[in-house]
């Protein structure tokens, strides 16, 4: 059975990118009925912090993307927190210790820093020298007594070729005269992440690592601690960068980059799904829009392709659109809310008690939206008793002759009316038309300018049902002083 994992470092928020190697995984997991598992790797402890776990976690359940075992749910390979595992990885470091595998290096930051820069001088890549392999138990001792702490490197074999059969990548190879030995364990004793996810991948049965290119550099160091240990070792899949339409990895200069921020605009969970898994993936066909279940049944790791995937926010705000199209409206209202609340134009009372009344507001100006906080951007018609009149041009629209007429005759009908609702907006042109000889253009964008200040918008008839009586013959005293 297939086990694949996502291990994010708690050090910030759901990224982008982070979502769609926990979506590839997730996919793979179901598309095989394998497991999934989350695992989080807190060995750095400077940069890990609660709150982003909480965030990533909140994120990836969020997307709809659920694990079998791992943080929160729990599993018999457990804990699913680096640090809760520290014990758990000391025996494999004895191991290698005792094995003459790996060493104990007490070269201090100044003395590496030192090597580092004699090398680049040299012209050399620098790695570490290997002082530390044939230390005597009487050097040792020496560097106990001046209060050293020692890290542990592992000692990487002279001459060796170690190749990643990689799934999206195909055959990588790296050579270990290139890798110089590397720490497992810093001096504060806490595996870092090439030994603690080597431990971890292994004991918590991963068949298929699947993660983001950058780690792809790490992957023959990991090779060596399987083979080192006597792992099997799993099979790869390093995933292409997401880069921003200037090729240039993704980055706040591209626009959002957290899951978080597309949630708080109001994109729908769904529809960034859908474009994620589109994100260095296709399926066969033309063929773009796909629920969790289509992109289950069709997700094969054989078709993720090795170029860079592009973020393209108009290609995302444009699923979403559809997306948000398709929601049942009472979804998209309570979405809208928090947006209308936030920008002022309504309180959290009024919407309390004027719910139908929004529920129209969403319904008219929907369809335009690529994400609901957008929405914003497009209601300012339907507040206030006042027109603002949006530029010359439309200025213009009201001077005509035959204007003032019709703007009376329709106050006339407005104020006739029982009561302004859809039906009336309906038929109200028929009668002006008749009453007044105006149609067409001339009889509906004077209207529509008076009412709204601007000669585009939404459907007139909703605008209509939407303002009401007392607004609309407010405005219409407005435009006429
Ligand atoms: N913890 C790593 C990260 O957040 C992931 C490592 C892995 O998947 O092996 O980038």
């Amino acid at each position: 059975m297939e086990r694949v994992r996502f291990a994010p470092s708690p050090t910030g928020h759901l990224h982008i990118g982070g979502a769609r190697t926990a979506l590839f995984n997730y996919l793979y997991a179901r598309h095989t009925g394998g497991k999934f598992i989350v695992r989080i790797e807190d060995t750095d402890l400077n940069r890990s912090t609660v709150e982003s776990e909480r965030v990533i976690i909140e994120g990836l359940r969020w997307l709809g993307i659920n694990w079998d075992e791992g943080i929160e749910v729990g599993g018999e390979h457990g804990p699913y927190r680096s640090t809760e595992r520290v014990g758990i990885y000391n025996p494999y470091v004895q191991k290698l210790l005792d094995e003459g595998k790996a060493y104990l290096c007490y070269c201090s930051e100044e003395e590496l820093e030192r090597e580092r820069e004699e090398a680049l001088k040299r012209g050399e890549m620098p790695r570490y020298s290997g002082k530390c392999r044939h230390l005597t138990p009487e050097q040792k001792e020496a560097y106990e007594k001046e209060g050293r702490k020692p890290v542990v490197r592992f000692k990487v074999p002279d001459d060796e070729l170690i190749v990643v059969d990689d799934i999206v990548r195909g055959r990588v190879e790296f050579h270990s005269k290139d890798i110089g030995d590397f720490i497992i364990v810093k001096s504060d004793g806490i595996p870092v992440y090439n030994f603690a996810v080597t431990i971890d991948d292994h004991l918590m049965e991963i068949t298929t690592v699947i993660r983001g290119e950058e780690h792809l550099s790490n992957t023959p160091r990991q090779i060596l601690i399987y083979k080192a240990l006597g792992f099997d070792v799993p099979r790869f899949a390093h995933v292409s960068l997401i880069l921003g339409k200037d090729r240039t990895k993704m980055s706040k200069r591209h626009g959002s980059t957290w899951v978080e921020q597309y949630r708080d605009a109001g994109y729908l969970p769904e529809a960034i799904v859908n474009y994620l898994a589109l994100l260095g993936w296709s399926p066969e066909g033309e063929e773009e829009i796909f629920s969790l279940e289509e992109l289950i049944e069709k997700f094969d790791l054989n078709r993720v392709v090795k170029n860079p995937a592009v973020f393209d926010l108009d290609k995302l705000n444009h699923i979403n659109g559809i997306y948000i199209r398709k929601s049942p409206i009472e979804r998209i209202v309570d979405l809208a809310i928090p947006h209308l609340v936030n920008s002022g134009y309504i309180t959290e009372e009024f919407a309390k008690e004027n719910r139908e009344w929004i529920t129209k507001v969403v319904e008219t100006v929907r369809d335009g939206l690529p994400f609901v906080g957008d929405i914003v951007n497009h209601v300012h018609i339907f507040f206030g008793d006042e027109v603002k009149i949006e530029n010359d041009e439309t200025h213009e629209v009201l001077k005509q002759e035959h204007v003032l007429n019709l703007l009376e005759e329709f106050e006339n009908m407005v104020k006739e009316a029982e009561s302004i609702d859809l039906n009336f907006a309906q038929n109200v042109f028929k009668e002006l038309k008749n009453r007044t000889g105006a149609k067409g253009k001339a009889l509906f964008m004077p209207i529509r300018v008076a009412l709204t200040g601007q000669m585009h918008g939404p459907e007139l008839v909703n605008i209509i049902d939407i303002l009401g009586k007392d607004k609309i013959l407010k405005r219409l005293e407005y435009v006429k002083n």
